[in-house]
């Protein structure tokens, strides 16, 4: 399939999936992730697909969440079993390969790590991680202007600035947290503190 018939394809199946507010946040990831590709160099079609199905799974209840995962045999950890909402990740990388016939596996990663990120994350791992934050349809959040523009400048200052950001937030809020949201901000506060000596 071309790409552009794929990219047409897929949001047609996900305007029956999704509800309004999630499809559009879903094409402004999609959008944004292919022009963060424009700028540092990764593959533009890559980021289209990765972010039009990074939250393809996120419709899914509690519920039906952690039943898919134990029937198609993915770990559910202590934390997700609290937090079920965090396997959409998970669920939607499965559900790229399965049910859309997506298999790239820079891609499929993109997507099962786009919640949380990871340390060391590929390029369009953090891509697609820093436009499901700073797509134009999010809500403002505090300094998303000067996230937004690192995230052109700057991608791993940008990453680190969401990190801290959402574990703030997440603990304001107190809502469960991913140890690996933890393990990512760690991550790029080393490589921005090494980098600036
Ligand atoms: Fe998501
Ligand atoms: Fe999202």
């Amino acid at each position: 399939m071309k790409p552009v018939k794929q990219i047409a394809h897929l949001r047609k199946k996900l305007e029956k999936l999704l509800d309004e507010k999630r499809l559009e946040h879903t094409i402004g990831v999609a959008y944004t992730a292919a022009s963060l590709a424009f700028v540092h160099g990764a593959d533009p079609h890559q980021a289209l697909l990765a972010g039009m199905l990074h939250d393809c799974a996120k419709y899914l209840d509690d519920a039906q969440m952690l039943t898919l995962c134990k029937k198609h045999d993915i770990p559910v950890s202590e934390v997700e079993e609290q937090a079920p909402s965090l396997l959409h990740a998970k669920l939607g990388a499965y559900f790229a390969k399965k049910e859309y016939e997506v298999t790239d596996e820079a891609v499929l990663d993109a997507i099962r790590c786009h919640t949380t990120g990871r340390p060391a994350m590929t390029l369009l791992e953090k891509l697609l991680f820093i436009a499901d934050y700073i797509e134009p349809n999010r809500k403002v959040l505090p300094r998303i202007d000067e996230i937004r523009r690192e995230a052109f400048s700057d991608p791993d200052l940008c990453v680190l600035h969401i990190t801290e950001d959402t574990l703030q937030y997440l603990k304001e809020k107190d809502k469960t947290l991913d140890p690996m949201t933890k393990e990512t901000q760690a991550y790029y506060r080393a490589l921005v503190e090494q980098r600036e000596g």
